[in-house]
């Protein structure tokens, strides 16, 4: 007998014996206010009645319980899955699969949440310099390992609460939390030498190493949009890109490479 037989079994049983009870004391008291004789078929009929006529009721009625009690289950749990599934494609949608990182949708969004805070962030694109040159002399696969290589040296460059996010092909954007503007400078410098750092290809003497053209902007409640501070970001990354790469550039300054 399986649990289910047996709970409804169970409910039948403890229902039946009050519904015995309940039929011996109604129908006893009656007969005894009436003056009427209390016979053996009083004691099978009071017995028997309730336990015929309980018994396929209590059945449909438990087993109708049960049922919706696992269909119930089976909802939740499906609720559940469901739950799970958009988690992941949430996270998925928001991240980038070959670098781990945010995507350009994840960082924008990051952007958007700290834009309402109330202070003072600041906002860098960093572009692997010459990137396609890489590719054609090394492979698009190699090409693959030396941006994965970069994303991680951004990581390890920046603070636990910055955010970092590859927005575009050989594009990444960070977001310093909380920095003003001079401490946003000192940290894309230091990013842009990490990058500087990265062992690269080092069996092939006269393989160009990996760097970075950084343009940041100031981000703060007064910033109107988003899409302005990055535009402001992207002018000076040109202008990084202009004067030479691997260096950092803001609207105030263009420190030369160290
Ligand atoms: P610049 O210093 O001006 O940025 O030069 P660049 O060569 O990096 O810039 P350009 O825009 O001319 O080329 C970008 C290259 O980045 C071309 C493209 O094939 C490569 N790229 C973009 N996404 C990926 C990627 O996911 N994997 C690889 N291996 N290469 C990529
Ligand atoms: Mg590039
Ligand atoms: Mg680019």
């Amino acid at each position: 007998m399986d649990q289910r037989t047996k709970r409804i079994l169970g409910r039948i049983s403890i229902v039946t014996a009050i519904a015995v009870a309940a039929t011996y004391t109604i129908s006893f008291s009656v007969r005894w206010a009436a003056g009427m004789p209390i016979d053996w078929l009083s004691w099978v009929e009071c017995l028997v009645i309730p336990i015929v006529i309980g018994t396929p009721i209590g059945w449909y009625v438990f087993s109708q319980g049960e049922d919706l009690q696992a269909a119930h289950a089976k909802l939740e749990k499906a609720h559940l899955e469901l739950n799970k599934a958009h988690e992941r494609l949430a996270f998925v949608a928001r991240h980038d699969q070959m670098t781990g990182l945010l995507n350009r949708e994840g960082f924008l969004h990051q952007l958007e949440q700290c834009r309402g805070r109330n202070d003072s962030h600041v906002v860098l694109i960093a572009d692997a310099d010459h990137f396609k040159r890489i590719n054609d002399r090394y492979g698009h696969p190699k090409g693959d390992e030396a941006l994965m290589k970069i994303a991680r040296a951004l990581q390890y460059a920046v603070r636990r609460k910055d955010v970092v996010g590859r927005i575009g092909g050989e594009e990444f954007g960070i977001l310093l939390v909380s920095v003003s503007l001079e401490e946003g400078m000192q940290m894309a410098d230091l990013i842009r030498r990490q990058v500087q750092c990265i062992p690269w290809q080092l069996d092939v003497s006269e393989a160009p190493g990996l760097s970075v053209s950084i343009g940041g902007a100031v981000m703060d409640r007064s910033s109107a949009k988003i899409a302005d501070v990055l535009r402001q970001a992207d002018r000076c990354l040109y202008e990084a890109k202009r004067l030479g790469r691997n260096r950092v550039a803001f609207d105030y300054a263009v420190p030369a490479v160290a």
